[in-house]
């Protein structure tokens, strides 16, 4: 009896596993074909003047619509588009589609923003990131200070030499550079001051830990004050509440972003926030 227990354990887990690979398999397949299918969104989230409360950027945000399913979030499926290579692909049709919108949105009349569109390191392993991003803004005719790149700390990591020439020469067309989720990687703020970055984004970990966390306070309004010092822009992101907002700003903390003002909207909806909240 035991032995039949356990030969049907065996096939559980095994079915189980032969389960998973195939609906990676599946997932894999489907993500190959979803750029043709044109399946891919963009939600953009207004980023404010924490003094003022206009908006100053809107960030490109990526998610996947596969039919007959919920839809999928980038942290579902950015990690395996990196394994497969597909994340080049889905990387440039970003940039073009997030360009071409603000675009339209300055033709609309709508107030100029930034733009702010997120990259995965691998896209810095090719020297031809700089090429791509000039053609796109020559194409769509977006003033290139009006294009932000959120970059992680991870771009310094793996190939700093390669990725300090990508940013150098995209800062010479005159793009703006941010480091994403701030905090939660190894780098120093010495070892960024040696990239001619724009702004900060203070991961959310940090925000969401000030009213209960004094480390997490101390540790926030540090790395404010010395982003200011080496005169980065500073934006927190996944503000909350009121009272993270308040402590934010009495810290000096120059842009806001998160739930408190908005969540990621569609075209339209954007569209209409900037019109109301950029007077
Ligand atoms: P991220 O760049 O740090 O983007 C911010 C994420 O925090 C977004 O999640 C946003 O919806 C969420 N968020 C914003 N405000 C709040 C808040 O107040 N509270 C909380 N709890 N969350 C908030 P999302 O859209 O799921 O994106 C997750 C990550 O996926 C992004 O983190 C970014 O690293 C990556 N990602 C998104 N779009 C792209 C893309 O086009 N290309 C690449 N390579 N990565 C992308
Ligand atoms: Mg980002
Ligand atoms: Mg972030
Ligand atoms: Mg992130």
């Amino acid at each position: 009896h035991a032995k039949e227990l356990g030969r049907n354990t065996y096939q559980y887990y095994s079915g189980s596993m032969n389960a998973m690979a195939l609906e990676r398999l599946t997932l894999e397949n489907n993500l190959r074909w979803a750029l043709k299918r044109n399946e891919f969104r963009l939600c953009y989230q207004p980023q404010l003047d924490a003094a003022s409360g206009r908006v100053v950027g809107m960030e490109a945000l990526l998610s996947w619509h596969r039919p007959g399913c919920d839809v999928v979030p980038p942290d579902d499926f950015i990690p395996l588009a990196e394994e497969t290579g597909l994340i080049a692909s889905i990387g440039e049709w970003v940039l073009w589609n997030a360009c071409a919108q603000a675009v339209t949105w300055l033709h609309e009349g709508l107030p100029p923003v930034r733009v702010a569109v997120n990259l995965s390191s691998l896209q810095f392993r090719s020297r031809r990131l700089a090429e791509l991003v000039r053609k796109v803004l020559r194409a769509t005719g977006l003033p290139p200070s009006h294009l932000e790149l959120e970059i992680t700390e991870g771009v310094f990591m793996s190939n700093e030499e390669d990725a300090a020439v990508v940013i150098r020469d995209l800062k010479k067309m005159g793009v703006r550079f941010s480091v994403d989720d701030f905090g939660t990687g190894y780098s120093s703020l010495s070892r960024l001051s040696r990239f001619p970055l724009d702004a900060l984004k203070i991961d959310r970990s940090f925000v969401r830990d000030i009213s209960a966390d004094p480390a997490a306070a101390g540790l926030t309004a540090a790395i404010i004050a010395m982003a200011r010092n080496l005169g980065l822009n500073v934006i927190a992101e996944g503000v909350e509440t009121h009272e993270q907002f308040a402590f934010l700003r009495a810290n000096g903390c120059a842009e806001v972003q998160g739930f408190l003002f908005s969540q990621p909207l569609n075209p339209d909806a954007a569209a209409a926030f900037l019109r109301a909240r950029s007077r």
